[in-house]
Formats: C-alpha cells, structure tokens, sequence
C-alpha cells in the first residue's frame, strides 16, 4: 500500500543524487502516519522533543532508525536511548558524556553529529568553530567508546534570500572539511553533512548535504 507521503517522498527522492539520505520528520506526525509510510518502505524517521520521541517510538516497528534532530537536554538522554540510533543535535561536552554513558549501559554505539550555529538568527542552537574543537580536544584525551561522531549539522536562517541560505549551508561545508582535516582525516565514519529541510534542502544538496531532513514536503498535500 502506497500513501501519499510515500508519493511525495518518491517525488524527492527522483529529484536527487541517489547518495543523499533522507530522514522523514515526523515531529507533529501520528503514530499511524508514520507507520504508513514505514509499511510503504520508508524507514528512516526524525523526532525533536524527547518527551514526544518517546510516546510514540514504542508503538512504531523497532528497525526503524530513529534520529533525534531537535535540542537535548542531559536529562532526557536515558529516556530516548531505547530508541535513538543518531543525535545530529550535540552541542556539548556534557552531552556527549552523558550519550557515551547510557549508550553503554544500553550496549549501543549512537552515531552523533555536532550541531553548528550558522544562521543570523540568536535563537538557533549550536557550536562555534572554537567551542567544537575544544570539545573534540577532550575527546582525544577522554574516550569515549559508545559514541561515534559521523559528522556536522546546522539549520539556515529563515528566509526566502538563497544567497544568504547557500553562504551559510556553505559555512557549514567549510567547517565539516577543517574537522575533517584537522582531527579526522584518518576516519571513514565521520563524512555526514546533515542539512536542508523542506524549503531548502535543493540549496543544501547543491551545497555538500549528505542527509537532509525533510518533514512538510514529505507529510503535507501541498505539492512542491
Ligand atoms: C522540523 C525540523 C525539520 C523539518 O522541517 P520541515 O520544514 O518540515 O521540512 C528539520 N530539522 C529540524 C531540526 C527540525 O526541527
């Protein structure tokens, strides 16, 4: 049974490379939703409130990867860990630590990506160059076995100005390649751009994404 996120899904997915991941936002989305478009072959979801994640991952098929996208507060860790296969949305130390210890104590390895702040906007989370290296300096001394950093993340201001959405995704390319170069040149897993949601994730693919996160073109009716 095909549905029509499925349909909308397939649209974008004929559009780009076939190297770029996609993960279905379903933040706001029913557990019959997502299921829908899990049975129609799709099974790579995005969730960004915790509390959320969680009344409705026990209910959906456990192969789903599950990719926690939205702002994450340490205390909330344990209760996505049943769940959660990536975090794009690390952006401290702390949180690292915390991930590493309930991973452990679950025997998982979650994949994390570091979070950015590339927009003008204040109210964006994220890193700074400087504050990104000194984390991955306390990595080098502290290890930490049950995570595995795969990558950066980041989100564009919000406006309808290409120009500053594509600096700023370039922004985000830029820092990938000096980590890349800088502490993990000699490290396959870390190659992950994570960028681009509905409104701009054309720019973003043009920009170097490798995952994109996409919710309204993919659960909405309105044809883009
Ligand atoms: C909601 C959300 C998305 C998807 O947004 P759409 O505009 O619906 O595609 C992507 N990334 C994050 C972090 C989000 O919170």
């Amino acid at each position: 049974m095909t549905c029509k996120a499925y349909v909308n899904l397939q649209n974008i997915i004929n559009d780009i490379p076939d190297n770029i991941k996609i993960v279905a936002v379903s933040k706001n989305r029913t557990v019959e939703t997502i299921q829908q478009l899990y049975n129609s072959g799709h099974n790579i979801f995005g969730e960004n409130r915790a509390q959320e994640f969680i009344s409705k991952a026990p209910d959906l098929p456990i192969d789903i990867e599950w990719h926690f996208i939205g702002h994450l507060q340490t205390n909330k860790v344990k209760m996505i860990m049943p769940y959660v296969s990536v975090v794009h949305s690390v952006d401290s130390f702390k949180l690292l630590k915390e991930i590493n210890k309930q991973a452990r104590k679950s025997e998982k390895t979650i994949k994390c990506l570091l979070q950015f702040h590339i927009a003008q906007e204040e109210s964006k989370y994220g890193l700074s160059l400087k504050e990104a290296n000194e984390i991955i300096d306390k990595l080098v001394e502290v290890k930490l076995n049950n995570i595995l950093i795969i990558g950066v993340m980041g989100m564009a201001t919000f406006t309808k100005d290409c120009e500053v959405v594509s600096k700023e995704f370039r922004t985000l390319k830029d820092i990938f390649h000096t980590l890349k170069n800088t502490y993990f040149s000699g490290d396959e897993n870390f190659r992950e751009i994570s960028m681009g949601m509905s409104d701009d994730y054309k720019i973003a693919i043009k920009e170097g994404a490798t995952i994109i996160r996409i919710g309204s073109c993919i659960f909405d009716n309105a044809i883009q």
